[in-house]
């Protein structure tokens, strides 16, 4: 059976008062959540102890980007030891965000990934195409090196540390999502490369982000490769977050 996680990324969203309020529901609904999720809830680095507090162990906490060093002379940075050494058990890496506004690219994500699973934590690792690659029919092509580069030094027991969330650019934020289907097609491919990289690629988990809701939330997990969501604006309000949850 693979992990099946639901993923809350606030971006750069969010205040002490809002964390203290929806975590606090959020953490309620939890309680009540019966379908085996694992929830992660994924805040602003600044407020990762805060929401661990207020969550009390009922989801697990994470962070949105990670260095690609270990420590040292490299002014606002997080190391993924810092992430770990304060409760986080993963870290974002490759967001498109990251990729499109501060350049990040397939070697830097690369070497993100690595220290990031040197430093023991669980890295859920962002790959989508552009409307335009899309459009060119270069959605797996594009998927397939952003894959292939990132993962290119892992091995062995360290693929338990990987989850991969296909994030198409077009649907994220644009309260356009790929159709089950679509987002199943790419999902099937990114698992027969993971076997091809050399993963035991039916245990890997693999999420689905861009512009998932309560209302195509369940449709998307019923996708026999889809094991869960990477969610955006909806992880912002909790009843809706929860739905989602539940949508497992
Ligand atoms: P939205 O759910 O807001 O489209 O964001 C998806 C995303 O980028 C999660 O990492």
């Amino acid at each position: 059976m693979r992990r099946r996680i639901v993923a809350g990324n606030w971006k750069m969203n969010g205040s002490l008062e809002l964390a203290r309020s929806l975590v606090g529901e959020v953490r309620e609904g939890i309680v009540e959540l019966d379908n085996g999720a694992e929830v992660v809830i994924i805040p602003p680095a600044l407020y990762v102890a805060s929401v661990q507090q207020l969550l009390n162990g009922q989801a697990r906490v994470g962070v949105q980007n990670i260095a690609a060093w270990d420590a040292g002379a490299y002014t606002g940075e997080i190391s993924g030891q810092m992430a770990v050494d304060v409760g986080c058990e993963f870290a974002i890496v490759g967001h498109s965000e990251r990729r499109e506004l501060f350049g990040e690219s397939d070697a830097v994500i690369a070497e993100k990934v690595d220290r990031g699973i040197a430093a023991g934590l669980k890295i859920i690792l962002c790959v989508g195409e552009t409307l335009a690659q899309r459009e060119a029919g270069l959605a797996v092509e594009v998927v397939s090196a952003q894959l292939r580069e990132a993962l290119k030094s892992v091995s062995g027991e360290q693929w338990k540390q990987v989850v991969v969330a296909y994030e198409p650019v077009w649907a994220i934020g644009t309260g356009k999502t790929a159709t089950s289907e679509d987002a199943q097609a790419v999902h099937q491919a990114i698992r027969s490369l993971l076997g091809e990289l050399g993963a035991p690629e039916q245990e890997i988990t693999l999420l689905y982000g861009g512009s998932v809701k309560p209302d195509n939330a369940s449709e998307l997990f019923a996708q026999p490769d889809i094991d869960g969501g990477l969610i955006g604006g909806a992880s912002l309000k909790a009843p809706d977050f929860l739905a989602i949850c539940k949508a497992i």
